[in-house]
């Protein structure tokens, strides 16, 4: 009998809001028997290196990638060269602006009476230098404010929206950014789009589609398989959609470490080889 590969295409590590090192992540992957696995942390290509090193001495193949933030949705993109100066660059921007991000919306939680201060976030993301809204969320779950990390986004991170001067790149331009570096693009979790994307879900798509984006997610913990968006399954629809538009159905477990996201477990949420095969096709 053929066993299948096992291959997860969406990660992280303490890089970015993830708790393990990358070389934590590899070894247990290693013992989930996965054979192809990429490190897709947010805005960040810091734990490339070490990923690729411990997946060589464990015979795993390694994927460069990242999960870019930007104004629409985020955007993974795999398979790129992680020396392209244009794609450092951008990465560095995109770090300073969620620093911005935070230190308002840390503002905002201080006018709420939450004791939260900017430095306590900037130890937390130690050694990793990108500041996310789940580091807030660790801290509000840490100081008592809320009883788990959701809690914390819906209660009060989400409440207020934060409004920066410069406005966050869009898809398009991230899209192109990843093409020019040599990799792919696809498209996380459309389950988590916004209600009005939702709704549009197949212009949304197709606009995603003709900036060159070359796949979407399929594969990963959905809170709700049976979510029925204007009367159809979301989950059917997103995949009609996705053939019609040839864009290759992948995955991945979204892996954190189950103490910020208990559902996202690694090792459950595997594509195929063939996919990873059909994004690496994908590449011109
Ligand atoms: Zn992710």
């Amino acid at each position: 009998m053929i066993k299948m590969k096992k291959v997860d295409l969406h990660t992280h590590t303490y890089f970015s809001d993830g708790l393990l090192s990358p070389k934590q992540l590899i070894s247990l992957a290693n013992n989930k028997k996965i054979s192809a696995i990429s490190i897709t942390d947010h805005d960040t290509i810091d734990g490339l290196l070490e990923g690729k090193k411990e997946a060589i001495k464990k015979n795993i193949e390694f994927i460069n990638g990242v999960e870019f933030f930007s104004i629409e949705t985020e955007i993974l993109g795999y398979l790129f060269d992680e020396k392209n100066s244009a794609l450092i660059n951008f990465l560095e921007k995109q770090i300073l602006q969620k620093e911005k991000y935070a230190i308002k919306k840390i503002e905002q939680l201080n006018n709420l009476n939450i004791d939260i201060e900017i430095e306590e976030v900037y130890e937390k993301i130690k050694p990793g230098r990108v500041v996310t809204t789940t580091h807030i969320a660790q801290i509000l779950l840490e100081k008592g404010y809320v009883k788990e990390i959701q809690e914390a986004f819906k209660k009060y991170i989400n409440k207020e929206k934060v409004i920066l001067k410069d406005p966050p790149e869009n898809a398009k331009k991230i899209i192109k950014l990843i093409k020019n570096a040599g990799g792919v693009s696809v498209l996380p979790h459309p389950w988590y789009l916004k209600d009005f994307q939702k709704e549009n879900l197949e212009y949304f798509l197709i606009k995603l589609e003709k900036y060159g984006l070359n796949g979407i997610e399929t594969t990963g913990y959905i809170p709700n398989e049976n979510i029925l968006f204007e009367g159809k399954n979301l989950i059917k629809r997103i995949k009609e959609i996705s053939r019609e538009l040839k864009l290759v159905e992948t995955g991945g477990s979204d892996f954190h470490s189950e103490k910020i996201h208990p559902h996202n477990i690694l090792g459950k949420y595997n594509i195929s080889y063939t996919k990873l095969n059909e994004l690496k096709k994908k590449i011109k």
